[in-house]
């Protein structure tokens, strides 16, 4: 069981990918289950065609600690098992404790069933810090993708990631299998992504075109895999997927300050055209 953790900045497409690229997996025959991160409780929705799964936190809230596993765990498009840790009230608390919870809650239920191919942690966050950090401790993910884009404050928070990966590296197995780039379309955006991923010594796993059929599937709340199957944009995710599968690039990530950040966005990015 290959236990993966997306990481990368609020609204930069994580949800989005980790529902299209599993999709794409478990196209392939894999056996999937997908643990959303983020109190937004929004990391399974296209997978569960928008039913409303009830997170960990609000179902030990109103059930108490003694529930089944169904009560957390749906299984969605491909058979792919969804769960949402979900997050305390707003402006109460950490919002990292959720992701702790559910995920010794899951443990405890026998959600990680030996037959599993991946269990993906779709995590929030500019940094990892605190709860946050939960899926990379204590060797829960040994894998971490970071999506990204040509946009500065993107970057920023890659570059932010990549330190936290590298301390828990450190002490841990988990390292960084690559950077995502969810294009924004920015000038030069490919080659800077590559840029960027090579200063950390990692790689450029794929460059994910912007495209408007993601908001027509996200709309029918599916993922494009499932809503259009023949569309370029769903064959982008299975190219994902299939990397991903084969990857064998794993590395200590090596962050970079922030006038290499600088330097490197003004050498490949749109600041020099
Ligand atoms: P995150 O989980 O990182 O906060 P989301 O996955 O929710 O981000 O993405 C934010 C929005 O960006 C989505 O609602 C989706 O419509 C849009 N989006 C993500 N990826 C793409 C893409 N490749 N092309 C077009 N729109 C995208
Ligand atoms: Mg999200």
């Amino acid at each position: 069981m290959r236990q993966v953790a997306i990481y990368g900045k609020g609204g930069i497409g994580k949800s989005t990918t980790t529902q299209n690229l599993t999709a794409g997996l478990a196209e392939m025959g894999k056996k999937v289950m997908v643990v959303g991160c983020d109190p937004k409780a929004d990391s399974t929705r296209l997978l569960l065609g928008g039913l409303a799964q009830k997170t960990v936190l609000d179902t030990l809230r109103e059930e108490g600690d003694d529930i089944e596993l169904d009560a957390i765990l749906k299984e969605g498009y491909g058979s792919i098992k969804c769960v949402e840790s979900g997050g305390p009230e707003p402006g109460v608390g950490c919002a990292g404790r959720g992701i702790i919870t559910s995920i010794s809650m899951l443990e405890n239920l026998g959600a990680y069933e030996a037959d599993l191919d991946y269990v993906f942690y779709d995590v929030l966050g500019d940094v990892v810090c605190g709860g946050f950090a939960m899926p990379i401790r204590e060797g829960k993910a040994q894998e971490i993708y970071i999506v990204a884009s040509g946009e500065m404050m993107a970057l920023y928070a890659a570059n932010n990631i990549a330190k936290g990966i590298q301390k828990y590296a450190n002490t841990g197995g988990v390292r960084l299998g690559g950077i995502i780039c969810n294009s924004r379309k920015v000038d030069n955006e490919r080659e800077l992504l590559e840029a960027f991923a090579t200063e950390l010594g990692s790689q450029l796993i794929h460059f994910v075109p912007r495209d408007n059929q993601v908001q027509r599937a996200e709309i029918h709340k599916k993922t494009v895999i499932d809503f259009s199957p023949e569309a370029e944009q769903a064959d982008e995710y299975r190219a994902l997927a299939k990397k991903i599968e084969e990857n064998k690039m794993f590395v200590i990530p090596k962050p970079m300050t922030q006038d290499r950040l600088e330097e490197i966005l003004m050498a490949h990015g749109l600041m020099d055209i």
